[in-house]
């Protein structure tokens, strides 16, 4: 009785860890690449001047900038 029941809960377990494998691998599938790496437009933030990928860019009317808070420090004057 003993071994069986610890068997039991055992294989319940593993159950649980490979379907919650399972679950984060499909949650997470990998990204497809739309363009390469090298195609990355540079921008320029319009405060600092900092040269930033076009992704982590934030835009504001047509301008970048490295960050939100350069975006504020922009807008203001
Ligand atoms: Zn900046």
């Amino acid at each position: 009785m003993g071994i069986f029941r610890l068997l039991t809960i055992l294989l319940i377990a593993w159950l649980c860890y490979a379907l919650y494998k399972r679950y984060l691998k499909n949650k997470s599938p990998k990204r497809p690449m739309k363009k390469g790496k090298n195609l990355e437009n540079i921008v320029k933030c319009e405060h600092c001047a900092m040269h930033i990928p076009e992704h982590e860019a934030i835009v504001d009317k047509g301008r970048y900038y490295c960050s939100e808070e350069h975006k504020r420090i922009s807008n203001k004057s």
